[in-house]
């Protein structure tokens, strides 16, 4: 029988990709040379993925089984058959082994979160790459040697999780309950709330928070520990209370968990554990801004093959000025979403050598993945939601894969640190860490190299006007208060240069971002004096999706 998805979803047969000609662009001015597995990821999200996903969204969500047939307690998390095979297809695709074989970068990682882009799912991969990063880094020898290779088992590879959370607080790890207590044989860890813990029932091991008997109150007597999912007796370490009933991401199933006296590993020191916690939850934050983008260009590039063929008003609709208009702003607003997130990922990427408390590279990515995480989280529920939008009344719809992408879009903002978070976040490492500095020499030469001599200037100045008045505000003590745009303004600094310096690259796809920047630069710094000319003129910035669309149809 003929598989018919592709009348419910334009994109299919795309290379999400090496068709994304931005994406390429990026990827070369960060010197980044993938294989020809990631060909063959973004081949296969389009061509069985989305559709898996969208069936195990609407049909085939994780279930908890808590019982055995003879009344035993066993928390089984149930997965679809498709949940399952495509889990086993993405592993194959090497987006932890190559990671933790050494094979490929952390980086490496963090761009198959853009193709994949599937928050639910790819929440798995991330917790999974956290874990098996803690372990690397963090483990004693004995502890590394008997869990690390697990997670690179070519049959049986095994899933991690990051259980922070407790019912009390999420964004105050410092109000943790959750015990530790040391024995001659190592840790025992109690606590009944874990409160969202994702990737429950198909982690073979988390990485969790609590505290050792008779630490400092507050975030500095956190420690971080490895938590198997069973003892060493083989039976169970902890015990899932519930799965949540969530908006989306239905694909990772989140629970509460509940500890009485399991066995645990301590990673890193107990003097930096709260250290050790936050410096694995910036790669989730990184993924989690990558993804964050990915899913935009999903649905923008499902909503620009749908405007090239929907007609009102005796044209297509993608040939109304107003809507044209829209196209391109949402383009340029992506494409600085992604080059900060993967500016973020390339700088954590080269930092992860450093130890607590740090250095300066460390301080800077840490910065940078605040940034993007915010500047993608905003920028993917604005483009998902206003791709619906583009597809009118159908865009609406469940029947299609498009209103997923936006419910998947928005807890972006939520975990791994709400907005708020990420805005204080940056203030620390500013105020405390002086990570700005650091920014500001990396912006400097960037724009020193730009082949636009007056807009060199302009930027330049920019730069200097931008950090001088972070340089009051903070002064004068209203820091916390204007953190949030502080935020967003640098990011938006941050993405110009990079758009610009990208565009004076001859890789293939540059010549996208010398019209993409300067609809960006003129959005958020200089409007242009003919700004309708400049966005009418930049239709070829959106124009390669329906393209390449065509040419996977042929
Ligand atoms: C689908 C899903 C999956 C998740 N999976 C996991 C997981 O696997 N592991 C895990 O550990 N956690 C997980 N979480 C939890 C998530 O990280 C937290 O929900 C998030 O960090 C916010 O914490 P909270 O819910 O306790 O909100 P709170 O911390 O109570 O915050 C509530 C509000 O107050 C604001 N706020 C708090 N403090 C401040 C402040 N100082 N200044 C200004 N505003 C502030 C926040 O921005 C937010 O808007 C998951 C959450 C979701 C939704």
């Amino acid at each position: 029988m003929k598989n018919r998805f592709s009348e419910l979803f334009h994109s299919k047969g795309v290379n999400y990709y090496s068709d994304d000609l931005p994406l390429q662009a990026a990827l070369a001015f960060f010197g980044f040379e993938g294989d020809s597995d990631l060909s063959g990821l973004g081949r296969f999200v389009s061509e069985e993925f989305i559709e898996a996903l969208d069936y195990i969204d609407h049909y085939g969500k994780p279930v908890l089984k808590p019982w055995s047939l003879t009344g035993e307690r066993i928390d089984y998390v149930r997965l679809s058959p498709e949940h399952r095979y495509i889990l086993d297809r993405l592993q194959r695709f090497g987006l932890i082994s190559k990671m933790v074989n050494g094979s490929e970068s952390l980086f490496y990682h963090f761009v198959t979160g853009y193709v994949v882009s599937d928050s639910g799912i790819f929440c798995t991969f991330t917790l999974t790459a956290q874990t098996a990063y803690a372990l690397q880094k963090y483990a004693d020898e004995g502890t590394r040697r008997s869990f690390l290779p697990k997670f690179s088992d070519p049959e049986e590879p095994w899933y991690g999780a990051t259980f922070y959370t407790e019912i009390q607080g999420g964004s105050d790890l410092g109000a943790n309950k959750t015990v530790a207590r040391e024995r001659d044989d190592g840790f025992l860890i109690s606590g009944p709330d874990k409160y969202f813990a994702s990737n429950a029932g198909i982690a073979d091991g988390a990485v969790v928070t609590a505290r050792i008997e008779g630490s400092k109150d507050g975030a500095k007597g956190i420690s971080t520990f490895f938590v198997p999912a069973l003892r060493r007796d083989g039976s169970r370490n902890y015990t899932i209370r519930r799965l949540k009933d969530k908006l989306g991401t239905v694909a990772v199933p989140t629970g509460e968990v509940e500890f009485d006296d399991a066995e645990a590993f301590l990673l890193g020191s107990r003097e930096y554990g709260i250290y050790v916690a936050m410096e694995i939850l910036s790669i989730s934050r990184i993924d989690d801004a990558i993804a964050a983008v990915g899913i935009a260009r999903k649905a923008f590039w499902e909503a620009c093959i749908y405007s090239t063929e929907r007609y009102a008003f005796g044209k297509r609709i993608s040939d109304h000025e107003l809507l044209a208009r829209d196209m391109v702003e949402m383009e340029a607003e992506l494409e600085a979403a992604m080059v900060v997130s993967l500016m973020a990922a390339r700088e954590f990427d080269r930092a992860s050598g450093s130890m607590p408390p740090y250095d300066e590279r460390y301080n800077l990515s840490r910065l940078l993945a605040s940034l993007a995480k915010n500047v993608a989280a905003e920028t993917s529920a604005m483009v998902t939601r206003y791709s619906m939008e583009i597809a009118g009344g159908i865009g609406f719809l469940e029947e299609f894969p498009m209103a997923k992408f936006h419910r998947d879009s928005i807890v972006t903002s939520i975990w791994e640190g709400t907005s708020n978070i990420q805005a204080l976040e940056m203030l620390e490492t500013i105020v405390r860490k002086r990570a700005d500095i650091s920014l500001i020499k990396r912006m400097k030469e960037l724009i020193a190299s730009l082949k636009d001599r007056a807009l060199a200037s302009d930027l330049e100045k920019e730069t200097t006007l931008l950090f001088e008045r972070i340089g009051r505000v903070l002064k004068s003590g209203e820091g916390e208060f204007h953190s949030k745009t502080i935020l967003m303004e640098i990011g938006e600094l941050v993405a110009t240069v990079l758009m610009f310096s990208i565009a004076d690259r001859s890789a293939p796809g540059s010549e996208i971002f010398r019209s993409s920047a300067k609809v960006y630069y003129a959005r958020h710094f200089r409007m242009a004096e003919d700004y309708r000319k400049l966005v009418l003129g930049s239709g070829s910035i959106i124009s390669w999706m329906s393209d390449a669309a065509a040419s996977a149809k042929k």
